[in-house]
């Protein structure tokens, strides 16, 4: 082949390569953002397939608008902070409707009253501007403070109804809100040991995770509220926008995503506006996100243009704050309480408010970092919130004291022990494994419903057995001789020390998942114990062997595990400390498997194997039911190929999993039609 001829095929190619991104880019934003597909979805398959099959045929053609770069990886992301090249402004505040009013009565002075607004809800989301040159999107950052923000590029392009290409090839930069849906919120909070506030901040952790693969399929999206044209572009030519109205209209048209909820008041209906802002606070709960305001902006750009903009804030918007449930009064006391795991909690005291149908006296400040956020001092004026179903938190200082209090001092010794105190970030921990705070809070999470449930045994009664000198560690609960040691101590009768016994007895039968929930590894809840189990280490023995190996990675694959999780549960495992703890429990006996009528296993036929899949499957529901049956046959299993993976099972509308099995050359290729061969 001459090479004159390979360049002309190589052109062909990249041609075909960008009209299939372009036109499943098309066919993605009807599908996500629309529900309206406008192809079959054995259409849409054949055209990815082709292009997946190109792409790792010629993997230097690859386009970063390909829609086969949403389903994330594995490199670390920096986040490096970059600056904006939009003005990046906050709104103006209102808290009550007469504070609407007097925004009215603003424009009305400045002689505008012929004038429309549009009225948006405020997404309790963060803040992003997505940046496009030429109809590419080639970045997106937080808002940060204004002038500079992190880079989230690799996290938003996961987000489906992000348009990675646009129909044009115009510059531009598109203010919106990056939320989490609440059921996701749910979700995965149900599956953390320590869960986050709101969505919000869970929503914030999760486009900062360092590996984009952990944010696909979170429930993560945007919409877009604003967009600002760069005029010296080219691409930008005879595009110009008149009003709020017209730029979203355009901003739809583009493929982005924008509210289907706002509408546009006029300045006579702004007089009904504490009915139009008491709909909206009604329908607040019937919302997938949640929001925290309704915002109004002018509709017409000359007017805005000729009100302008103070220090801070445009002079045509303002954005509506709900009532938000905040109280406030004077803080007494700071005390700072030690938890199982050492940490260290400040909690303010204030005297007995009144909030949301009952009266608080305490509320977190959670960590030395945040008291010196704030400020704090004793004697100043707080407020503080209570917002769903965590406990109250300080929000801000209101009024500094007038006695000369200086910001709290934290205490550089534990507060329980004395012992030594270690801060790491923003938290601060006692390190003394014997420090009281820790035996008790370990023994008395150890007994909670949220690991061994066992009835009988409160908070109190671990108090009582530390003090009495009966209990050093939480395993000594299954070796006190309760009858002998307890009886007629403080108020201990026979009955009490029955439901002990029994509780105690009862919970010899409470199942693996919970076993290891009650061991306390860092950040493994219920949710996480099960899905581990799930995964195949149902068994004490695999996370010790695992831990011995160093074997992070085949627990990290597991989806929704994660790195940081693994390799807390490989140095767990790896803990003489925890290893004794193990022993003991094993001779009590607590189940140290998974106990459903034994072994699932079928045979051992595929031991050694590592496999994973990519695409549906035929015959079965979900791929990861197809996996279960490679699992009962001895292979392991992992969520992504890597030069490790022996076979990839390759179904309907495969993913880059297929072209990293591809380029890895050593993964062997299953068609799902041959897979029968391997159950055999
Ligand atoms: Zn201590």
């Amino acid at each position: 082949m001459s090479g004159g001829k390979s360049k002309d095929n190589m052109k062909s190619i990249s041609e075909e390569m960008e009209s299939l991104v372009s036109l499943l880019n098309k066919y993605s934003v009807a599908y996500y953002r629309d529900a309206r597909p406008l192809v079959s979805d054995a259409e849409y398959d054949r055209l990815y397939d082709r292009l997946v099959k190109l792409e790792a045929e010629y993997p230097q053609a690859r386009l970063d608008t390909s829609p086969t770069q949403r389903v994330g990886d594995d490199t670390i992301q920096g986040f490096e902070e970059v600056r904006h090249t939009i003005p990046v402004l906050s709104l103006d505040k209102a808290y009550s409707i007469s504070d609407l009013e007097n925004f009215r009565q603003r424009v009305a002075k400045a002689g505008f009253t012929n004038i429309s607004f549009s009225l948006e809800e405020k997404i309790d989301g963060l803040s992003v501007v997505l940046y496009y040159e030429d109809g590419r999107l080639v970045r997106a950052l937080t808002r940060g403070n204004g002038e500079v923000g992190s880079d989230i590029t690799a996290g938003v392009r996961t987000i489906r109804s992000v348009p990675l290409q646009l129909d044009k090839k115009i510059t531009i930069a598109c203010r919106g809100e990056l939320y989490l849906n609440k059921r996701s919120f749910e979700e995965i909070n149900k599956t953390l040991v320590e869960p986050y506030a709101n969505a919000r901040n869970l929503a914030a952790g999760l486009i900062k995770r360092q590996k984009t693969r952990e944010i696909v399929g979170s429930g993560l999206d945007i919409f877009i509220y604003e967009g600002f044209l760069d005029a010296s572009a080219p691409g930008n030519a005879g595009i110009g926008f008149e009003s709020h109205t017209q730029m979203l209209g355009f901003l739809a048209e583009m493929g982005f995503r924008t509210n289907p909820h706002t509408r546009f008041v006029s300045f006579e209906e702004f007089e009904h506006l504490d009915e139009l802002i008491g709909k909206a606070t009604e329908a607040r709960n019937g919302l997938d996100y949640d929001i925290d305001g309704m915002v109004l902006k002018i509709d017409d750009f000359a007017v805005r243009e000729k009100l302008g903009y103070t220090e801070h804030h445009p002079r045509w918007a303002i954005a509506y704050k709900f009532e938000s449930p905040v109280a406030k009064s004077i803080l007494k006391d700071i005390q700072v309480q030690v938890g199982r795991t050492g940490r260290l909690t400040p909690v303010a005291v204030f005297d007995k408010t009144f909030l949301l149908g009952s009266y608080i006296e305490n509320a977190s400040l959670h960590n030395k970092g945040y008291i010196e956020e704030l400020e704090i001092a004793i004697g100043d004026e707080i407020s503080f919130s209570k917002r769903g179903d965590v406990i109250p938190q300080v929000e801000e200082v209101l009024e500094k004291n007038e006695q000369g209090n200086l910001t709290f001092k934290f205490p550089d010794a534990c507060p329980v022990c004395g012992g030594k105190v270690v801060d790491i970030g923003k938290n601060s921990f006692c390190v003394n494994e014997q420090c009281p705070a820790r035996i008790v809070g370990e023994a008395a999470f150890f007994v909670s419903k949220h690991a061994m449930d066992i009835e009988g045994i409160g908070l109190s009664t671990i108090q009582d057995l530390y003090d009495l000198g009966l209990l050093k560690d939480f395993t000594d609960l299954y070796s006190i001789d309760y009858q002998r040691d307890l009886y007629g101590k403080l108020e201990y009768k026979e009955k009490k020390i029955r439901n002990i016994i029994d509780g105690l007895e009862k919970s010899k039968e409470k199942d693996f998942a919970s076993v290891l929930v009650a061991l306390q590894i860092p950040e493994v809840g219920k949710r996480s114990a099960e899905i581990l189990v799930d995964a195949g280490f149902d068994d004490i023995t695999k996370f010790i062997d695992a831990s011995r190996a160093g074997d992070a990675e085949s627990l990290s694959r597991i989806p929704m595990i994660g790195p940081k999780m693994a390799t807390n549960v490989i140095s767990f495992f790896r803990n003489p400390k925890m290893l004794a703890r193990i022993e003991k429990l094993k001779a009590v006996p607590l189940r140290m498997s998974r106990q459903d009528g034994g072994s699932d296993m079928i045979s051992d036929k595929l031991a050694g194997q590592v496999w994973c899949v990519t695409g549906s499957i035929e015959g079965y529901k979900n791929p990861d039911l197809a996996m279960e049956e490679v699992r009962r046959r001895g292979a392991r299993i992992v969520s992504s190929v890597s030069s490790k993976t022996t076979h990839l099972l390759v179904g309907k509308n495969p993913g880059s999993k297929l072209q990293k099995a591809i380029a890895n050359g050593k993964t062997i290729l299953v068609p799902d039609s041959e897979f029968g061969k391997y159950l055999e």
